[in-house]
């Protein structure tokens, strides 16, 4: 093989010897994709369609042998390097440009104990395979709303879902992981071993290594809860807005209600008149008794008039995989979020405002609801901080022609700056897009120090950098 030209860590030019590359694809166990390799713009494809970086080398992963190896390559030729989970992060950082991409998607297995309710779960796998493999004997563990996310990037950056409100956050099911560090070395880490990097591991994203293994406690779930939809027109929003934060307010904690506006998608469900025009959506699920939900939903569904009722008992697989067909991969995606507490009216008729029109009909604004189990641990207690929050506002413009981009970024950016006065400090970093280093202090708030001390003790030279990144502490 010829010598390639590539990016170092620190984003200068290197040559890469041909030999050293041929050497490093004979011992992986995955294959060891170039740029000129058939699957090459597969391989480099993920969720966000903005995304159109061109990694020099990915490495296909099948085992923690393959993670040791290729952080070793990396380190020894001081390559630019990114971690590839299930690919969904909007900001896209599962690649990089001219560097080498250590893709986890083989690591598929996911290995459940029904008895000792813990599942064992591949970096590799998605919410979806999870969900499966669980709810085959009637457990589940919090994660997000679309199946096709990957666990692992999902439970680095802290992990909500429908179930988060009755059990908490994905890291507060999280038992142990196996880790490769930026020395190469595999590490356990969990409560009674290297607590300091377990501390870090629960929201500090991709910046302490390659979690190659994950564990996770498990809850009796389902396998039929009672979730869905209701979709009433956008004339009402401001009422149904404020209904909303009254009804949260008071929900249990089995309750998770989510208030979007969205453009109505062209879906049987819905009269054919409504498809594309702006509505607002509960979206819920009951983590409990269905009977016990109906009770809980009913003042929900007496309200207004609504276009759709699709509450219903359903199993917990197909509400996790509810929203999948609206986030479908390939489309162009910029996201802006803050966390919030109950917005008071003057915010909330902004929010009405700012969303008439929406940009795109596949554009959604969404107040995703938090609190209960998440707000009753410690913000010290993990890294991930703002447990109090009582919303996620979300504002997720979407589209397919690049010649858009810039109208629907600066309408995202506006929309969010409007509604700056009403936000708390804090930010979820699942849902951060590239915004600087700013946004990462938000999003870490009071335990960013701390974060940053750690990343100086397992990742001094910062080469896992290719994340909403801590930098070490000097
Ligand atoms: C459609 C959609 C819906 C979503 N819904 C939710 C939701 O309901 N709740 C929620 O909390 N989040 C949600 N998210 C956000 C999601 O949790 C994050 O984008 C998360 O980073 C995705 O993980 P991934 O493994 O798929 O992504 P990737 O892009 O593969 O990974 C993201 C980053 O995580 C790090 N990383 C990944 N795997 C590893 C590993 N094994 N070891 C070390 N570092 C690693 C890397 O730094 C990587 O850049 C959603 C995202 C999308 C696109």
């Amino acid at each position: 093989m010829d010598t390639l030209y590539a990016t170092t860590v620190a984003g200068n030019g290197t040559f890469l010897d041909g030999e050293a590359v041929e050497n490093f694809a004979e011992h992986l166990h995955g294959p060891l994709i170039t740029r000129d390799a058939e699957n090459y713009d597969v391989a480099r494809q993920i969720w966000n369609g903005m995304i159109d970086k061109r990694p020099m080398l990915i490495a296909h992963c099948t085992g923690t042998a393959d993670v040791i190896d290729a952080v070793r390559f990396a380190r020894e030729h001081d390559l630019l390097t990114a971690v590839r989970g299930g690919g969904h992060n909007a900001a896209g950082n599962a690649l990089c440009e001219d560097g080498l991409v250590i893709d986890l998607s083989p690591m598929k297995s996911v290995r459940v104990d029904p008895d000792g309710r813990t599942a064992r779960v591949e970096p590799g796998v998605t919410l979806r395979k999870l969900d499966h493999e669980t709810q085959a004997f009637g457990l589940a563990t919090p994660t997000g709303q679309v199946s096709e996310t990957g666990i692992a990037g999902l439970t680095l950056g802290g992990g909500w879902g429908w179930l988060s409100r009755k059990y908490g956050m994905t890291i507060d099911n999280l038992r142990s992981v196996d880790i490769v560090t930026a020395d190469g070395a595999l590490l356990h880490a969990s409560e009674d071993e290297n607590e300091d990097l377990f501390w870090g591991i629960r929201g500090g994203g991709g910046n302490f290594g390659v979690v190659t293994s994950f564990e996770f406690q498990l809850h009796a779930v389902g396998p039929e809860v009672l979730a869905g939809l209701i979709v009433h027109p956008f004339e009402e929003a401001a009422d149904l807005l404020r209904f909303h934060r009254a009804f949260t307010a008071e929900a249990p904690d089995e309750l998770c209600c989510y208030a979007a506006i969205i453009g109505a998608p062209p879906a049987p469900f819905l009269p054919e008149e409504t498809h594309g025009t702006t509505v607002v959506v509960f979206a819920l699920c009951y983590a409990g008794p269905v009977e016990e939900g109906k009770q809980a939903v009913q003042p929900l569904r007496n309200v207004g008039d609504p276009i759709a009722d699709l509450i219903q008992p359903m199993p917990f697989t197909a509400v996790q995989q509810m929203f999948d067909a609206d986030y479908a991969p390939g489309a162009r995606n910029y996201w802006k979020t803050q966390l919030v507490d109950p917005l008071p009216d003057e915010a909330l008729d902004l929010v009405v405002e700012r969303a008439d029109p929406l940009p795109t009909p596949e554009t959604k604004i969404v107040l995703e609801h938090l609190g209960g189990a998440i707000a009753r641990v410690d913000p010290d207690a993990t890294a991930y901080r703002h447990r109090d929050a009582a919303f996620s506002l979300n504002i997720f413009p979407r589209w397919t022609d690049p010649e858009e981009d810039d109208i629907h970024i600066s309408w995202a950016r506006a929309f969010i700056d409007a509604l700056a006065p009403f936000a708390t400090d804090g930010v979820g970093v699942n849902f951060l897009s590239r915004e600087g280093h700013e946004r990462v202090r938000a999003a870490y708030g009071a335990n960013y120090d701390r974060l940053a001390k750690l990343k100086a003790k397992y990742d001094p030279t910062n080469f896992f950098r290719m994340n909403q990144n801590i930098e070490p502490a000097a």
